[in-house]
């Protein structure tokens, strides 16, 4: 990983809210962020709101309270909203108007991105010059603002893509819509735009580079982090059971998210279908939450789920929850004996890592950012593919070995005490700093 700008992820080890920069200079006073197709207001889980809202929410409030300012420009998406919400002292949530309020899919968006980006300029023309001095945009959508604002500003554009339409499409659930031409040529545009790229993982920035041409020396891995005052064992397993009403000596294998074919909880339910199988007495000792409710294509479907359960034989063991907030998914994750997260594609899984701060050990997909956020045979086990199969004989471990959860699950919490947001937010403050720099020696130099 040495060719890319830094491993700033791998720093983990400073107090928190006293950032040392890699980069000294000077640090962004203010920063334009750019969520244009899902608010960090919104709740994470369902539709277009997901791990990308927490990163923004979590990376502005640590940003914030190391010195740095955040504006959140995202569409507004009902009548209802003030034009301006504060989400913390220093970060604000600016909503724009561009299209209707309500109608519009994400798909839609891209007719929609000179609104936004009017809406945006409006906003800016009415503060002094020099306000922003960077602009962050995030996915595709926001790099095409991006772009545009941070050049008429003269400022620096930092684009995280969170995920990439050739990778996505590289690795399909089957029978799963691929995406558009259109995304991967805008994304192609931005990587060329973007003055510095951030990337989840290593793996991610290879990507950048190898499906898109990023230049390595301009994209940076900055692992993200999980709220550790939210997210922690707490009271444990056997009280988080109580609250939630789940007998204390099932085995309860838990999916949060998403519902869509990417997230793949269809593999779980099949790998739970063949365990029951094997020893129908397991019926008795299993329950299955999936907390979480339908996004992207799985949106075309939204009781696919309920009736594969239903054919499978297992719907008396499955248990569909609606999306809940954070403190209520931590107690899921407690109660949980393991997190399955059998994903096609993931450029985090921010799951993952919150369910081992809770001490919970995370049977995954090795796909995306899971190889960095699980320890395959200490905090959990990594599988290759997505073979129902290979998934039911990690699930079996759990099952014959009572322990094991606890045992793995003081692991995991171990290693995700490594993933901080204060650390993230210092490793980006980072970049942004190298942005600056290299503009400003970009400014000073004879060939400009
Ligand atoms: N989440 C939530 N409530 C739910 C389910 C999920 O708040 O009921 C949050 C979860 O805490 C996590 C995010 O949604 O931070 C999902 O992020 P992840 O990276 O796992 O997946 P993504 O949605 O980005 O694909």
């Amino acid at each position: 990983m040495s060719q890319y700008v830094s491993r700033l992820g791998q720093r983990r080890t400073r107090p928190s809210q006293q950032p040392r920069l890699r980069f000294p200079g000077r640090r962004p006073r203010r920063v334009a962020m750019l969520s244009v197709h899902t608010s960090p207001l919104h709740q994470p889980g369902t539709g277009d709101a997901g791990g990308m809202n927490v990163y923004i929410v979590e990376l502005a409030r640590q940003l914030a309270a190391q010195g740095t300012e955040v504006e959140i420009f995202t569409r507004a998406t009902t009548g209802a909203l003030e034009p301006t919400v504060e989400l913390t002292p220093g970060v604000l949530v600016r909503h724009i108007d561009a299209g209707p309020y309500e109608g519009l899919a994400k798909e839609d968006l891209p007719a929609q991105l000179c609104a936004f980006t009017h809406g945006v300029m409006q906003v800016w023309a009415g503060h002094r010059p020099g306000y922003y001095d960077l602009v962050h945009s995030h996915y595709w959508l926001s790099g095409h603002v991006g772009w545009l604002a941070a050049q008429r500003w003269g400022v620096p554009l930092v684009h995280a893509m969170h995920t990439m339409a050739k990778v996505k499409n590289a690795c399909l659930a089957e029978g799963d819509a691929p995406e558009p031409a259109a995304r991967v040529i805008g994304e192609t545009q931005i990587v060329r735009a973007a003055d510095r790229l951030i990337a989840n993982t290593g793996e991610e920035a290879d990507e950048l580079v190898r499906h898109y041409e990023a230049d390595p020396a301009n994209t940076a891995v900055v692992h993200p982090g999980v709220n550790l005052d939210r997210f922690r064992p707490g009271d444990g397993r056997a009280a988080a059971r109580a609250r939630l009403g789940l007998p204390q000596e099932a085995v309860v294998p838990l999916f949060a998210g998403r519902i869509q074919p990417l997230k793949a909880p269809d593999v779980l339910l099949r790998a739970v279908a063949l365990l029951v199988d094997e020893e129908p007495g397991l019926r008795a000792r299993l329950v299955v939450p999936v907390v979480g409710g339908p996004s992207g294509s799985g949106l075309a479907k939204p009781e696919e789920l309920q009736k594969l359960a239903a054919r499978l034989g297992i719907a008396d063991l499955v248990r569909f929850h609606p999306p809940v907030g954070q403190e209520r998914l931590a107690d899921w994750y407690r109660a949980a004996s393991v997190l399955v997260m059998p994903s096609y594609s993931e450029s985090f899984g921010l799951v993952a890592v919150e369910a081992q701060a809770c001490g919970t050990p995370v049977v995954a997909a090795a796909v995306g950012g899971l190889p960095v956020a699980v320890r395959d045979g200490e905090s959990g086990y990594l599988v290759e593919g997505h073979d129902p199969a290979d998934y039911a004989r990690r699930l079996r471990l759990f099952i014959d070995d009572s322990t094991r959860a606890e045992r793995m699950g003081a692991a995991a919490a171990r290693h995700a005490r490594g993933f901080g947001w204060d650390a993230a937010a210092a490793d980006t403050l980072d970049v942004y700093t190298a942005a600056l720099q290299a503009r400003r020696r970009r400014l000073r130099s004879p060939h400009g």
